[in-house]
């Protein structure tokens, strides 16, 4: 099957009881045994869940991956992947990476015995230079978030070798642009409260990977910690994700004419979209002022953080999601309070388009 046809029908078996064509959601926390030792593979809902099976079979599915495991949110994810380490661990993580990345790594893992380095992972003589005897992982995003930023997955593994775990966070491109496990990724992670559902109606986190030790250690740490998606979040997911080739296709295009648009009007000065997906990020000419009077004029666009949706969103990096950050590392990594991130969403390029052109108007 190919990817749209995928999207649509992995792990949507015909109902056996009624004939559904839409499998039913399993709500029930526990099952009951035919007798002492016999059961249908199912005993209790942490455990695992015939709702949550089909979505872990479609990530896996659409990511080319032998194994997918579903979780409660992008960040119960990223840290069942860090559960895997041993405490003296070493692990190497982008410096623009996902601010929830980094104050779990940063905050809560020192105490567990795992130390960070955060890294400009775009220079591969950096990652090299960053490698210690204990070096066990290396997280990364691509593109980075919010300037775009794009990374060659195949080369870093190449260079990092086969003792250190590489970790893509592939929640900006999706399975739809960027398949990381086929690049040499060991283990690829994504917030599918963004794309993959769609819809900024569900939190909710997936993983995926093609080795059989690693996917069994952590089936036991997705079932020891319990950081599991109710059966309803997997169900929205799922349905979600059968729109995904074709909202994807539509962020993107929306995407490339507004960056289009920004890079032609005297009010940006420079445009950031790497030519997929549904983010572009810009910077006003001016400074804090332009900004907060672009962002409070647009009317189409919500000012909100988060991403992904059907719907356009406006947000300041500086304010908001980087907000956390000391200026010094804001400065290294270019979040300026000019800079403004959109999540371009699949409404009509010239409404949107005309929002950001009476906003910009507006600000100057
Ligand atoms: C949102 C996000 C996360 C965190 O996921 P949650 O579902 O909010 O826990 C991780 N990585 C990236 C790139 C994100 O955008």
């Amino acid at each position: 099957m190919r990817f749209k046809t995928k999207a649509v029908h992995l792990g949507q078996e015909k109902d056996p009881a009624y004939g559904a064509t839409i499998p039913p959601i399993y709500l029930s926390s526990t099952y009951t045994h035919e007798n002492l030792g016999k059961h249908k593979g199912y005993e209790y809902c942490r455990s695992g869940n015939p709702t949550r099976a089909s979505l872990e079979g479609l990530i896996a599915g659409l990511e080319q991956a032998d194994y997918g495991l579903a979780f409660a949110s992008g960040m119960a994810a990223a840290q069942s992947i860090f559960s895997l380490l041993d405490d003296k661990s070493h692990v190497i993580l982008s410096q623009d990476v996902y601010g929830g990345t980094y104050r779990l790594v940063s905050q809560l893992l020192p105490s567990q015995g795992i130390e960070c380095s955060l890294v400009d992972t775009t220079d591969i003589t950096a990652i090299m230079g960053a490698i210690k005897n204990n070096t066990k992982l290396i997280l990364i995003e691509t593109p980075t978030n919010p300037l775009l930023k794009i990374m060659d997955i195949k080369a870093i593994k190449k260079a990092v070798g086969s003792k250190i775990l590489l970790v893509v966070d592939n929640t900006f491109a999706t399975p739809y642009y960027q398949t990381p496990l086929k690049d040499g990724a060991d283990i690829v992670f994504h917030s599918s409260t963004k794309y993959l559902s769609g819809h900024s109606d569900v939190v909710g986190g997936l993983v995926v990977v093609n080795d059989k030790e690693i996917y069994e250690k952590l089936k036991f740490i997705q079932n020891t910690t319990g950081a599991v998606p109710s059966p309803f979040d997997c169900y929205l997911t799922i349905r979600g994700i059968k729109t995904l080739p074709l909202r994807m296709e539509a962020h993107s295009s929306n995407a490339q004419m507004i960056a289009d648009y920004l890079k032609q009007n005297p009010k940006s000065e420079i445009v950031y979209y790497p030519g997929y997906s549904g983010i572009v990020s810009f910077r006003i000419k001016g400074g804090l002022a332009q900004s907060k009077k672009f962002l409070e004029s647009l009317k189409l666009f919500s000012l909100a953080e988060s991403l992904g949706g059907v719907e356009s969103l406006a947000s300041l990096p500086a304010k908001m999601t980087h907000a956390t950050f000391s200026q010094e590392q804001r400065n290294t990594l270019g979040i300026t309070e000019n800079l403004i991130r959109l999540s371009v969403g699949i409404e009509d390029i010239k409404d949107l388009i005309s929002d950001i052109k009476q906003a910009l108007s507006r600000a100057s």
